[in-house]
Order: C-alpha cells, then sequence, then structure tokens
C-alpha cells in the first residue's frame, strides 16, 4: 500500500531499541557501551531513560524521566514503596509521552538509532499498563526492536535459562516486535552453552533431566519440561542471538547487524 517514494523515507528512518531485561542483567551499561560504539562510528544515538530509580547513569540521556518526575517525591506525596514509587513515576511520565514522540520524531531524520533504558526491575515495565502505552507508541511511530539483556553467567543452569528463555518468549508475545537475544557478560561467562541449547533442544532436554532426577522424581515434571522445549525451539526460530560484554565491548558489531536484521523485518512485517 505504501508508495516508492515513502519506502524510502522510510528507509532514512532511525531504529529504536528497547532494551529491556532482569535487574542487573546490565542493561544500563550497555547503553553507555553502545552510546560509545556509535560515538566512535559516524553519528551519535539519540538516548531515552525511562528508568526513574537510577542512581548511576554512565551516559547522557537525550531525554531523561528524571528531569520530569522525581520518583522519591512521588513515593512520599502517594505514601508508597520503592516499587509504587518507579511506577507511579512511570506513569506519570507515561501520560506526557505524546511530547517525547513529537522531541523523538523530530530527531528522527538525523540519527540511526534511538536507544531507551528501561527500569531495572524488568516487571515494572513489561507488566504495568505504562510500558504497553509506550511500547506501542514507539512502535507505531518508528521501526522499533527489542533487545533483551540475559545476565550470562547467572544463567548457566538449565533450569535458570528455561525460566529467562520463557520470559523472553513471554515479552515476545506481548509486544510481537523483532526481537535480539542478548547475551551479555561474556567476559565472565562465554555464551557458547546458550547457543548449544538453543540449536539442540534434546541435549537441552538432556541437560533439564539430568537436574530432575537429581531433585524429584515426577514424572510430569519431565513431560512438561518437554513440552516448554518444544515452545522454546519455536520460540528461537523467530529471533537472532548474540554474545557481548558492555564492559569490553565484545560483541558490538554482531549486535549492530542484528538490529539491522531486525530493521529489516519491521519494514518487511509492521
Ligand atoms: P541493569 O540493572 O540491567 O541496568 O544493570 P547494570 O547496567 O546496572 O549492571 C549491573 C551490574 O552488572 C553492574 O555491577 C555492572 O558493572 C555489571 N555488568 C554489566 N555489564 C557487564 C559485563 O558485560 N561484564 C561484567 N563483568 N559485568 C557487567
Ligand atoms: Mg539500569
Amino acid at each position: 500500500t505504501s508508495t516508492p517514494v515513502a519506502d524510502k523515507e522510510k528507509e532514512k528512518e532511525p531504529v529504536v531499541v528497547l532494551v529491556i531485561g532482569m535487574a542487573g542483567s546490565g542493561k544500563t551499561t550497555l547503553m553507555q557501551r553502545l552510546n560509545s560504539y556509535l560515538h566512535s562510528k559516524d553519528k551519535p544515538p539519540y538516548i531515552l531513560n525511562l528508568d526513574p530509580a537510577v542512581s548511576h547513569m554512565p551516559y547522557a540521556a537525550n531525554i531523561d524521566i528524571r528531569d520530569t518526575v522525581d520518583y522519591k517525591e512521588v513515593m512520599k506525596q502517594y505514601n508508597l514503596g520503592p516499587n509504587g514509587g518507579i511506577m507511579t513515576a512511570l506513569n506519570l511520565f507515561t501520560t506526557k509521552f505524546d511530547q517525547v514522540l513529537g522531541f523523538v520524531e523530530k530527531r528522527a531524520q538525523t540519527v540511526d538509532y534511538v536507544l531507551v533504558d528501561t527500569p531495572g526491575q524488568i516487571e515494572i515495565f513489561t507488566w504495568s499498563a505504562s510500558g504497553a502505552i509506550i511500547t506501542d507508541a514507539i512502535a507505531s511511530s518508528l521501526p522499533t526492536c527489542v533487545a533483551y539483556v540475559i545476565d550470562t553467567p547467572r544463567t548457566t543452569s538449565p533450569a535458570t535459562f528455561m525460566s529467562n528463555m520463557l520470559y523472553a518468549c513471554s515479552i515476545l508475545y506481548k509486544t510481537r516486535l523483532p526481537f535480539i537475544l542478548v547475551f551479555n557478560k561474556i567476559d565472565v561467562e562465554p555464551h557458547d552453552f546458550a547457543i548449544d541449547w538453543m540449536k539442540d533442544f534434546e541435549a537441552f532436554q538432556a541437560a533439564l533431566e539430568e537436574r530432575g532426577r537429581d531433585e524429584n522424581g515426577e514424572s510430569y515434571m519431565n513431560s512438561l519440561m518437554g513440552s516448554m522445549c518444544l515452545v522454546l525451539e519455536e520460540f528461537y526460530n523467530n529471533l537472532r542471538a548474540v554474545g557481548v560484554s558492555a564492559m569490553t565491548g565484545a560483541g558490538m558489531k554482531e549486535f549492530f547487524n542484528a538490529v539491522e536484521e531486525c530493521r529489516q523485518e519491521y519494514l518487511k512485517d509492521y
């Protein structure tokens, strides 16, 4: 339905990378790394910080939620705990998100990448109305993908790996956006084991069952695991996986290749 001219316009648009992941997986450190990598290349990215509670931000954001809302004030005013404060701060910010998007769109022709950092606790973004509203608003305006950051050294046990992949799968399902699994901290633990498990689900199932036998003999667990492995096999078909170190800068080229694939997927499918 779009004209060739409109397609040309689309190609000039930047890709938005939503950086999502469990607390401590390294989202903010990765933001800093991506930022410095792009600075060393040609064009600096446009950066949004959506974490109201980040205490040390190692990069400069173009738009920072903390400039609009002070979550500690929100906590006091509404008599909330930290998570309630962060959630409410995000809700308040979301009411202004059309303006934020306006700023991003104004700069859209001059940048190649828009990077978005999200709150430390993953569910504040992935299981809130605000997170969904912000994601939809961005994704309906510009090519968008999700970079799901994984703490590789902490996901070497098959059961943790399974949980983390199922969580990632739920985010893919909710957002339906082009998706990258970003195995971070490969300076501490290479992600080869993860790639092996993703390629060969029988090997993964064997690793899981090994553990299942140690802890309980329930056979329904084994059959549940078998089913979940099949779900994940299907999930893996729909995404890309890269290993990076936000600390050392390893894997940046692979990361941006994956983002480029995501841009193509978005332009084709959305
Ligand atoms: P966030 O909560 O997802 O934003 O995580 P942070 O970026 O704040 O990082 C959490 C911790 O992991 C910090 O202590 C970082 O220094 C550390 N970290 C992040 N990326 C890496 C990495 O690639 N390698 C190593 N060794 N540590 C990392
Ligand atoms: Mg962070």
